[in-house]
């Protein structure tokens, strides 16, 4: 590599690639560097400024998300300027809204203490519902960020309950922008903005309508891609569903569609609580739609089929796959010679597998004789 390619940090030579950031060059060698508002796949904004790093020659510390790998330059991520610079952003992020999670408080003497307050704060009173599962609590715990040295703002914004699947608390939303990126940039559904300015700034749907009014289609992506509890999913607020360390996850594929989005299942007790893309996968690469995300009431439903059923003098009783399948042979050998083939159809599915297709088509034409193949949606 020759040496136009190649850029220092901290101390030690690495290659890139043009149109590469410090960061990504960073990340590629194992070197941490703080990120809330960057996100995979969208165009890096360096609203937080928490990957801020010292770049020798510069006026200011630079946003490491946003700013180009250049030839010889000279990186530093770890110096007491910019541990301090992050330390304060995270602060003021801290500070920013109704952040009543134990960061603010570390001070406190007891545990109890910490509860009485986070009771007197007016809608707040419970924990917040993704408390040890947040990015900007990781961070001030890893920034130790103990109290707030500044006068926390008050809650703005009313928590927007009435949505299917999400509820939006902007009262703690940072304004980081990833939930604009997911749904403009990855989803590409243009439901959600930036609205008003200075202190009235707020993540906005179309006339700052509730989302149940607007263009969104509840798909939830920017609620995985939310970084603190801003935007929840309804299920976790009546839950209290801090999924992280709780859950087993089972990786499986999306049954709606042929597309085949690779899937996380979040089991608790043997029952399904959350569901979240695979990251870095195809084809979804951790994006999903709302069926994917939120349709899985099915899988515990009482009123499921678990075994065949036959139809006996007009009642329907549960029976063996042997016996079923019998009774399905016995009536297409019957129907076939009374009446030929194309007297039957077969109808398979696009939310079953290609391989399993296949085999539909295979059995009409090869085994039954007839060209009379179809697919119902439905299924
Ligand atoms: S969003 Fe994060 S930082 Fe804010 S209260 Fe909840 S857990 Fe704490
Ligand atoms: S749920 Fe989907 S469509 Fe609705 S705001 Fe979020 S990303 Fe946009
Ligand atoms: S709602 Fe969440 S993702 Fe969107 S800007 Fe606020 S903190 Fe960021």
């Amino acid at each position: 590599m020759e040496s136009q390619d190649i850029l220092v940090i901290d101390g030690n030579e690495y290659a890139f690639s043009p149109g590469e950031t410090i960061l990504q060059v960073a990340r590629r060698n194992g070197i941490d560097i703080p990120t809330l508002c960057w996100m995979k796949g969208a165009s890096p904004t360096g609203a937080c400024r928490v990957c801020v790093v010292e770049v020798e020659g510069a006026r200011s510390l630079v946003a490491s998300c946003a700013a180009p790998a250049a030839p010889n330059m000279v990186v530093r991520t770890q110096t007491p300027a910019v541990m301090r610079a992050r330390r304060l952003n995270i602060e003021l992020l801290v500070a920013s809204g109704e952040h009543n999670c134990l960061v603010q408080d570390l001070d406190m003497d007891s545990w109890t203490d910490f509860q009485l307050k986070a009771m007197g704060a007016k809608e707040h009173r419970d924990l917040c519902p993704v408390y040890g599962n947040c990015r900007l609590q990781e961070l001030a715990i890893q920034y130790q960020v103990r109290g707030c040295r500044f006068e926390p703002s008050e809650g703005r914004h009313e928590i927007e309950t009435v949505n299917p699947f999400i509820v939006r608390d902007l009262s703690r939303c940072i304004l980081c922008g990833r939930c604009v990126q997911a749904c403009n940039e990855i989803q590409v559904n243009n439901a959600i903005s930036f609205g008003y300015r200075g202190t009235k700034a707020k993540i906005v749907a179309k006339g700052d309508r509730a989302l149940k009014d607007s263009d969104c289609v509840f798909c939830g992506e920017c609620v995985q891609a939310c970084p603190v509890g801003a935007l929840v999913l309804s299920q976790d607020m009546e839950s209290n569903g801090r999924v992280k360390g709780e859950t087993k996850l089972v990786r499986t594929t999306c049954s709606y569609c042929g597309v085949g989005c690779q899937m996380y299942l979040h089991v608790r007790k043997g029952r399904i609580v959350r569901v979240t893309g695979v990251e870095d996968v195809g084809p979804n690469f951790g994006s999903l739609c709302v069926k994917g995300r939120f349709g899985y009431d099915f899988v515990h439903d009482p009123g499921r089929l678990k075994t065949p059923l036959i139809r006996d003098n007009g009642a329907l009783r549960e029976a063996s796959w042997e016996e079923a399948l019998k009774v399905v042979a016995e009536n297409l050998d019957r129907i076939k010679k009374a009446d030929g083939p194309d007297a039957i159809g077969v109808l398979a599915s696009a939310r079953i597998t290609n391989e399993e297709n296949y085999i539909a088509q295979k059995f009409a034409r090869a085994v039954i004789g007839t060209n009379n193949v179809d697919h119902c949606a439905r299924l």
